[in-house]
């Protein structure tokens, strides 16, 4: 069943967005050469509970740390450790806060260094990717639209997209009806209506879209070895459109200018 939230719930949602946004800046400032993963998640993790907010990930389904960090071949659900960043690395962040009872989920990948072009233009297609699929987030079209448009943009560019894992309807729970694949095809339900709140993840390999999860039980790498990186945003569907809840100017300097300013305006 799709919870559609209220003008009111989405508002808190924004706030819960809002905050979460707040976090990305600093943290990708500490993806650097030499920064242990454990450091990331830590920064998080003070930077949530200042502002009031609960780490969402943390203990959830028995994850041990307050934010997913994955490097590389690793696509999602990396648990920070003692590793240390490199150059050349792609560092994916995946976050998650509950504030005043809503949920707001958020990722990002950032190049740390000397990224290949290759490298690079994977991220840029992410990102891409999923603004995509928000700009078919609109009332009276439907979930497969956006799902077609990742799918799209993914593999015109060569890539591919994880199968395996999907985005989510959000809100008091992270995870909602309905199931927010990262491909499909277009005019497939279910219709998209006001109030209804998504996370939106494309999670994108440079390879096959296979993958795999490694022994300790969470993190998901790709199964050629080959690179990913992922972009989130939590958006609510309002009449006039996609409302990104969770928007912040991109470390990455592309992408359209985020639409969060307009929350709470
Ligand atoms: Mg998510």
């Amino acid at each position: 069943m799709i919870n559609l939230k209220t003008k009111h719930e989405i508002d808190l949602m924004a706030r819960a967005g809002q905050l979460l946004a707040s976090v990305l800046p600093p943290l990708a400032a500490a993806c650097e050469p030499g920064t242990r993963t454990i450091e990331l998640d830590e920064i998080a993790d003070k930077l949530i509970r200042a502002g009031g907010a609960t780490p969402g990930f943390l203990g959830y389904h028995g994850f041990p740390r307050s934010i997913c960090v994955s490097i590389n071949d690793e696509a999602v659900h990396g648990i920070p450790g003692n590793r240390k960043i490199a150059s050349g690395d792609l560092v994916s962040l995946d976050l998650g806060l509950v504030l005043e009872g809503f949920w707001a989920d958020v990722g990002i990948t950032v190049g740390v260094g000397n990224v290949t072009p290759e490298a690079r233009r994977l991220i840029k297609v992410t990102e891409e990717a999923l603004y995509a699929g928000i700009a078919k987030a609109q009332p009276g079209g439907w979930l497969g639209d956006v799902s077609s448009a990742i799918q799209q943009h993914v593999e015109a560019a060569g890539f591919s997209v994880i199968r395996q894992f999907v985005g989510h309807g959000i809100g008091r729970q992270m995870h909602e009806d309905p199931q927010v694949p990262n491909f499909g095809q277009p005019g497939t339900p279910p219709r998209l209506k006001p109030g209804m709140t998504l996370a939106i993840e494309p999670m994108v390999n440079a390879g096959s879209y296979e993958v795999f999860m490694k022994p300790d039980g969470w993190t998901i790498c790709t199964a050629d070895g080959s690179l990913s990186a992922y972009f989130e945003h939590t958006v609510a569907i309002t009449d006039a459109g996609p409302l990104i809840l969770t928007a912040l100017p991109s470390p990455n300097g592309h992408g359209p200018s985020p639409r969060g300013g307009e929350v709470g305006a």
